[in-house]
């Protein structure tokens, strides 16, 4: 078996196929424009059967058609309304009242059209819940009978991590807010319905600050200027707030005073970083960083586990929702503290972390080596010791486990948008574990996964979907597969709404 990844050092592990330049690049392709990423989609190792199809509830034909999410794991942003003048509006009340179709329709975001990230802004929440209740049921009726989703309490402000592009209009007033859909013009963005409220403020007050600290944001056409991107990261349930300035140079005039303005203006914001970008590319982070005001990162707690959140780490955009999906992955896993589990594409640890305490062992394998060494310290920082991380392929950690005939009692998978592959499938099921967790962000490659797995002998009992990105099409879904013949348990099957 691959070597066991210790901090501080490379582990073994081929650490290059596929996205092997692992967080760092993940992050960067994350928090490009959303035409950048929309490029990107579907770069799957194997066809992605239906996947891109667009499902929008019926009766709406309004909202555009035939357009797939660009990343499921990092969904695009919305926009709320700002006024003509740009003054904020409470968009908050707005969300309460859109629970009938017709009342939200054209009003809840003026430039969503022009962002693309809401496909769905348009839509009362329930009906949206329907349509994705609908399709998830669809696409899993050869397997089992789906739970009743899980929705969101309150589907607003759910993004914890927010990106704002600065750049200036034809009169060298600075704007910051997003890219416009398949193109780096800036649309103007104050406030949005599906981000962090109090990452949106930090960003109008960046704004604001820019002119009396005599700094400009950049110019991507001329190269002149300095502010190319502010990224806010909210711990969730800490409440500690990560700002993220991204300079095209290192060298940022009266930085300490800057901090003491921004601080001033939001005393609960615990770190702030430079990143430098000076290349010319649409990545947004660079690879320097230096910390200038805090510790660097910050903290957000999960199922009773704290997580670092550094600038690059990777962490479920909507963690309400993710602690949720965690909850169900793990009570259909009916640990009893004497399995040897297995966390596949296990990022930075999360779900590996959370089934320690209710396992005899776990084992966490990750290609990106920034996410392992993020995992290897969480680990530490949640004083867990009967938990090992491996930078590998995942396929071939298992294709090695099973060559040594190695015991695997639960399998937890979480892999990327594309799906897994043949080569840990198959390896898998000749592991034989008891039970599979089947975590997904893409049900097309879930689907083509799973069947897959049928062939080879694995049956799905039971699985849910939970929404974690309101107002898009976007469906996050666990299954539960086991080795064991029967019927689905009785516990499933959907309620009709
Ligand atoms: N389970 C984690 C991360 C899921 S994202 C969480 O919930 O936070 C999917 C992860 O799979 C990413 O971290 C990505 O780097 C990793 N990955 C992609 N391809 C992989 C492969 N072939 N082998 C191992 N890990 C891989």
């Amino acid at each position: 078996m691959a070597k066991e990844y210790r901090e501080g050092r490379s582990g073994a592990g081929s650490g290059k196929s596929r996205d092997g330049k692992g967080t760092q690049k993940r992050t960067e392709r994350e928090l490009q424009p959303r035409a950048q990423r929309g490029a990107e989609k579907g770069a799957g190792s194997r066809s992605q059967g239906g996947a891109g199809k667009s499902f929008a509830p019926k009766n709406h034909a309004e909202v555009r058609r035939g357009t797939a999410l660009k990343d499921q794991r990092e969904v695009g942003r919305g926009t709320a309304p700002k006024d003509q003048r740009g003054a904020r509006r409470d968009t908050s009340s707005r969300t309460r009242q859109e629970a009938g179709p017709r009342e939200g329709r054209h009003k809840l975001c003026p430039v969503s059209a022009r962002c693309g990230g809401c496909k769905w802004i348009n839509i009362g929440y329930q009906e949206q819940l329907e349509a994705k209740a609908d399709r998830f049921r669809r696409l899993m009726e050869p397997f089992c009978r789906p739970e009743p989703l899980i929705p969101m309490e309150k589907p607003a402000h759910y993004r914890n991590k927010v990106h704002a592009a600065f750049g200036e209009d034809r009169r060298h007033n600075a704007v910051s807010g997003i890219y416009e859909e398949r193109s780096h013009r800036i649309v103007p963005v104050d406030s949005c319905l599906i981000e962090n409220q109090k990452a949106d403020e930090i960003i109008v007050s960046i704004r604001g600050l820019l002119k009396s600290f005599k700094i400009r944001p950049y110019n991507e056409d001329t190269g002149y200027g300095l502010l190319r991107h502010v990224l806010v990261r909210v711990g969730h349930a800490t409440g500690e707030i990560m700002v993220v300035l991204v300079l095209s140079s290192p060298v940022m005039p009266s930085k300490n005073n800057f901090v003491k303005a921004l601080r001033q203006l939001h005393p609960e914001i615990t770190t702030i970083v430079v990143n430098v970008n000076d290349r010319d590319t649409s990545m947004v982070l660079g690879e320097r960083e230096q910390v200038i005001y805090g510790r660097g990162y910050i903290e957000d707690r999960l199922c009773g586990m704290t997580f670092r959140l550094s600038p690059k780490s990777f962490y479920q955009i909507n963690p309400a929702q993710t602690q949720k999906l965690y909850e169900k992955a793990m009570e259909y896993a009916e640990l009893t503290g004497k399995e040897t589990v297995l966390d596949a594409y296990c990022g930075t640890g999360t779900i590996g972390l959370i089934a320690a305490g209710k396992a005899k062992e776990v084992i966490g394998v990750e290609l990106n080596r920034d996410a392992v060494r993020d995992a290897v310290s969480n680990a530490k920082r949640n004083g867990v010791s009967n938990i090992h991380f491996y930078q590998n392929d995942a396929g071939r950690l298992l294709l090695e486990m099973a060559e040594q005939s190695a015991k695997l009692d639960v399998l937890f998978m979480d892999p990327p948008r594309s799906g897994s592959d043949e080569a840990f499938l198959d390896a898998a099921a000749k592991i034989g574990p008891e039970k599979i967790i089947y975590i997904s962000c893409s049900p097309e490659t879930l689907v083509r996964d799973l069947e897959f797995l049928k062939k080879k002998g694995y049956k799905a009992k039971r699985c849910v979907a939970v929404d974690m990105f309101p107002y898009t099409e976007s469906l996050e879904a666990v299954v539960m597969l086991s080795k064991k013949s029967g019927s689905s348990s009785g516990k499933g099957g959907e309620r009709k709404r």
